[in-house]
């Protein structure tokens, strides 16, 4: 872009951040860069729920330990709190694409280290993103997770391939009660490329890990494509019960 047309765009739409708002530093601030919260070990070995490092034992979550996951792992780079809520909302409602770089820079730091290095991406033969329907998609204009996807795999330099596709639309999983979400997304996800899939060790790419449903669904897609293996990576997870405010007391009044 011309310099100048730069400056012109500048004064009309000042380079801000996405998160907090703060003028200068767009994308995203460093402020709220360091206010992200990452993911610490200790996790469930298989889904990457974070455990209460002060009450957990056992290296599986209750879910994993009672039935088979279509993924082998599953790891979030950070927590859905704080500045990284309205940089995502931002990310994905409002088009803000420039901030795919960032946040697929935090899932890529995540991946050297915490409990997201226990994917061991050395072992991945190909990235692929969660797919939008195409209506969807015509309304938003681009995939999330497809950028996010990019920015993992040109840092891994492994390719990515839209594997899935979504054979009908579904409600957005964030309006429905977590009872719904399975039937929500059950079917709705298709093995595409088939001789693509086949034998091949997959590292699938969204942006939230919530109840796992939609990830469940793409990784059993996957694997009716005969994938190898599903492995998972989030940008980011919601913050454990544990975790959210108000839990103390909770905990304390189960207690008596
Ligand atoms: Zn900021
Ligand atoms: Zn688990």
């Amino acid at each position: 872009m011309h310099p100048l047309v730069r400056g012109f765009l500048d004064l009309l739409y000042p380079p801000r951040c996405e998160a907090c708002g703060r003028l200068g530093e767009a994308p995203i601030c460093e402020e709220c860069l360091a206010q992200i919260e990452l993911v610490e070990a200790p996790v469930c070995r298989v889904c990457g729920e974070p455990f209460d490092p002060l009450a957990q034992a056992a290296p599986t979550c209750l879910r994993c330990r009672s039935g088979r996951r279509a993924f082998t792992r599953a790891r979030a780079a950070a927590y859905y709190a704080g500045p990284l809520v309205q940089a995502i909302y931002r990310f994905k409602y409002y088009g803000q694409m420039v901030l795919g770089r960032p946040l697929g820079r935090l899932m890529v730091e995540a991946l050297e280290r915490g409990p997201a290095a226990e994917l061991e991406v050395e072992k991945v033969d190909l990235v692929c993103p969660v797919p939008l329907h195409p209506s969807r998609l015509r309304e938003r204009g681009f995939n999330q997770s497809a950028l996010l996807a990019e920015e993992v795999a040109e840092a891994r330099s492994l390719p990515v391939r839209p594997l899935l596709a979504r054979v009908r639309p579904t409600l957005p999983q964030v309006d429905l009660p977590p009872s719904s979400r399975r039937a929500n997304v059950h079917n709705a996800f298709a093995p595409r490329l088939q001789e693509e899939i086949a034998g091949k060790r997959v590292l699938l790419v969204d942006d939230l890990f919530t109840t796992g449903a939609t990830l469940t669904e793409c990784a059993r897609a996957l694997r009716r494509g005969e994938a190898a293996e599903v492995k998972v990576l989030t940008l980011a997870r919601p913050l454990p019960q544990w975790r959210r405010p108000g839990a103390d007391l909770r905990a304390a009044a189960s207690n008596q």
